[in-house]
């Protein structure tokens, strides 16, 4: 591969590739994975929000397509070396608590019964 120009990106701070949808961003904006290990010592991926945890990372956008996207291409055990059915359910949860947050569900669900409490 060459060697990619990269001066035509005014986002301050480091630049990563996104393994979803392959565009580049900012590293601010992307959701860091880390390959992990659940309590059974199975191959997990964690989010790494705060981009702290050592060693290889994988970078996608915090969406669920991209995330889709990603695991559709296993782009994840690509980029991590962390073995072909690594599970994704840690990112999930963290997508669905991001997204849920920014959008929160419509409709409420707790309906309270105030008629015909006082009859005959
Ligand atoms: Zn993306």
């Amino acid at each position: 591969m060459a060697v990619a120009t990269t001066s035509d990106t005014p986002a301050p701070g480091p630049v990563r590739t996104c393994v979803g949808c392959r565009a580049r961003a900012a590293a601010s904006e992307l959701l860091r994975v880390v390959a992990g290990t659940d309590a059974e010592d199975r191959a997990v991926l964690v989010p790494d929000p705060h981009r702290r945890a050592p060693g290889r990372g994988a970078h996608v956008h915090p969406t669920q397509e991209c995330w889709q996207l990603a695991v559709r291409r296993r782009a994840f055990p690509r980029a991590l070396r962390s073995g072909d059915n690594v599970s994704g359910a840690q990112v999930e949860a963290h997508l669905r608590d991001l997204l849920t947050a920014h959008a929160p569900p419509s409709g409420s669900p707790q309906h309270r019964t105030e008629t015909g409490a006082h009859s005959s």
